[in-house]
């Protein structure tokens, strides 16, 4: 679905006929409005893709064409104007909310770059495709322990039992896998600088390192909710 751009396609403006590459939301020479672009989301705002993402650029770029794409500047332009003021404004919504998300970003790029992420293809490749083949061995015991105590805390709340102890262990629980998610998190921005930087190779490994770290953040994730849905209200 997604698809990494070799090298931006000129295309003839509508207005102007003066070509320009596929990526700009306007034209560079009349400034018209253009058809939502083939790029990618970097390419929407002229960034260079990178996961070490300069925030404020983006957020700077994305107020600045928000305002030039406002439907209030499309009042008296013609229909096709006003169509790919709405398409491109749906775009740029979509690439802003994926871009600012670190977790988004990275994931989108390295789709861009042909890695498999997801709940569809985590544990990959593994014959025994049940779930234990997704738990992060490091974390199978503990795993297998806060699953058993979130059985008994259902069933403790089906009966209308409360048991405190129970209720404490799993909020300490809950905290080790937060703590074990910042620090999947600060791994990641090890390999962002990494991948942003490295040679082919050092980008290739780096990228493998990221789809199982994204794997493990989804794996505690899911946990961490568990936690919160079993204990919490
Ligand atoms: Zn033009």
């Amino acid at each position: 679905m997604l698809k990494v751009l070799d090298s931006a396609v000129p295309v003839a403006c509508w207005s102007c006929a003066v070509a320009h590459n596929d990526v700009t939301l306007f034209c560079p020479h009349c400034s018209k409005i253009q058809p939502p672009p083939g790029g990618d989301y970097f390419s929407v705002f002229g960034l260079v893709p990178q996961l070490d993402l300069d925030l404020g650029m983006l957020e700077h770029q994305f107020h600045k064409l928000s305002r030039k794409l406002h439907p209030d500047r499309f009042a008296r332009a013609q229909d096709n104007e006003k169509q790919w003021s709405l398409a491109d404004t749906a775009l740029l919504n979509d690439a802003y909310r994926t871009l600012k998300d670190p977790i988004r970003r990275t994931e989108y790029l390295l789709k861009l770059h042909g890695a498999e992420i997801g709940e569809e293809h985590a544990g990959k490749g593994r014959k025994d495709q049940k779930d234990v083949s997704r738990v992060p061995a490091d974390l199978l015991e503990e795993a297998f322990d806060l699953n058993m105590q979130l059985e008994e805390m259902r069933m403790a709340k089906k009966m209308g039992d409360t048991d405190p102890e129970l209720q404490s262990s799993l909020e300490q629980a809950k905290k080790k896998f937060d703590g074990l998610l910042d620090d999947v998190d600060r791994d990641l921005r090890t390999q962002w600088k990494v991948w942003d930087s490295g040679s082919e190779s050092a980008r290739q490994e780096s990228q493998k390192t990221m789809v199982s770290l994204l794997d493990r953040r989804r794996y505690i994730n899911n946990l961490v909710r568990d936690v919160t849905e079993t204990v919490g209200a």
